[in-house]
């Protein structure tokens, strides 16, 4: 073979700024060694998930099954297949007496690239996408992959993590092109007061809101921002109430100024949903409400255990969580970096939890649990942290 000369043959693979600087998800860091200690024989309680660990349902699979088995595998619309948009409307009527023409629908490969392309329909290299401190980990590195800023907007347990509405409209400029709510909540599980949703859906701020965690509310009603306001971009999918994080399916409701941008981020960055992930979808929303509901209270079991056991050894849990699965806890007596923490944890406990610092500036000192995992799990897991939190 002959080589090209020296001059034109330069192949650098240095990675990008964007490449260098964007942070890892640490609660996967965290779960990629907790299981290598597991494939080495050492017990390990994973309250550092972030996903439900039940399988999916059985109808929801019987409908991939026979999508696959029909052929159904070539691409779908990029919006999504009609059936499927259909269903996410009648689930907004259902379930929120909430109207959204069909029109409106993005069927995604999950939440996360749904959360990508609204940001990239509202923001451009150099503009503001405005947050919570603490945030879900990777809205901020959505927004610099775009070579948009994040802005943060402080919350704190003494206000119940609530974003205060007055709070932003102090912080947001001409340059915020967006505003990202989350509720409810990860990693605080703090559901939004509704006069809340409704101040932030008045101020002068095209808002984002991550609904992922709808469907795991206990104890109250949970709202769309659609309720409020049909000015939004709403973001909600499968990964969590229906147990299917691998499928990669999710939507977003678009006001219909913006479908034709987000058509065509889809088309050519995604081209469209996996089409059998689709097909599963439709069954989801139209036949797995008994099995939703199940989990969900099975949910709702596991989050009463877990307070209980906290309360009774003395952990810090400063705001009650009343969505999602987790339960924030303040560790600020026992570190400063908890980062480091988790990972003492680990070792010693061979129990995985998440560092507040995966969720901004706001969180350090804080250790996040999960309770997507068994009861006994739960009780076994949350006794050992106390016991070497004893050793310090
Ligand atoms: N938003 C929030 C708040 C999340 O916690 C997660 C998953 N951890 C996602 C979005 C992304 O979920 P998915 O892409 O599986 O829908």
């Amino acid at each position: 073979m002959t080589r090209a000369p020296e001059v034109c043959y330069r192949r650098t693979m240095n990675p990008s700024r964007t490449a260098k600087t964007i942070r890892p998800f640490l609660v996967m860091d965290i779960m990629e060694k907790a299981n290598t200690m597991a494939a080495a024989g050492r017990n390990v309680i994973h309250l550092e998930v972030g996903e439900p660990d039940f399988d999916t349902p059985e109808c929801i699979r019987t409908a991939a099954v026979a999508a696959m088995t029909r052929g159904r595998t070539h691409y779908t619309d990029s919006l999504g297949i009609p059936e499927l948009r259909n269903a996410i409307a009648e689930h907004y009527e259902r379930t929120y007496g909430v109207t959204v023409d069909e029109g409106r629908i993005v069927v995604t490969a999950g939440s996360s690239p749904a959360l990508l392309m609204a940001i990239a329909c509202l923001a451009d290299a150099g503009d503001e996408v405005a947050m919570t401190d603490p945030y879900y980990a990777c809205y901020p590195n959505f927004v610099k992959v775009l070579g948009a800023r994040p802005l943060l907007i402080p919350t704190g347990s003494p206000d119940g993590f609530q974003l205060s509405p007055d709070r932003a409209a102090g912080l947001l400029s001409k340059a915020t092109k967006a505003l990202i709510v989350n509720s409810p909540a990860n990693p605080t599980g703090v559901c939004l007061d509704t006069d809340h949703m409704n101040s932030l859906a008045e101020l002068p701020v095209p808002i984002i809101s991550d609904e992922i965690y709808h469907g795991l509310v206990y104890g109250s009603q949970q709202h769309t921002m659609l309720e409020f306001t049909d000015d939004a971009i709403v973001i909600n999918g499968f990964s969590k109430a229906y147990a299917m994080t691998g499928w990669r399916l999710g939507w977003a409701v678009f006001p219909k100024a913006l479908i034709r941008s987000v058509q065509k981020l889809q088309q050519n960055l995604m081209i469209c949903a996996p089409s059998i992930a689709q097909w599963g979808g439709v069954a989801a929303l139209r036949e797995a409400e008994k099995d939703v509901a199940d989990m969900h209270r099975t949910f709702a079991r596991r989050r009463t255990v877990m307070l209980a056991e906290m309360a009774r050894h003395g952990f810090n849990v400063e705001v009650e969580p009343t969505g999602a699965f987790y339960v924030l806890v303040n560790m600020r007596r026992y570190t400063a970096d908890s980062r480091a923490f988790a990972l003492d944890i680990l070792d010693h406990t061979g129990v995985g939890v998440t560092p507040g610092i995966d969720f901004g500036p706001g969180a350090e000192g804080y250790i996040r649990f999960s309770y997507a995992n068994s009861e006994k799990n739960i009780v076994e897991g949350v006794s050992r942290v106390a016991a070497y939190l004893k050793t310090l």
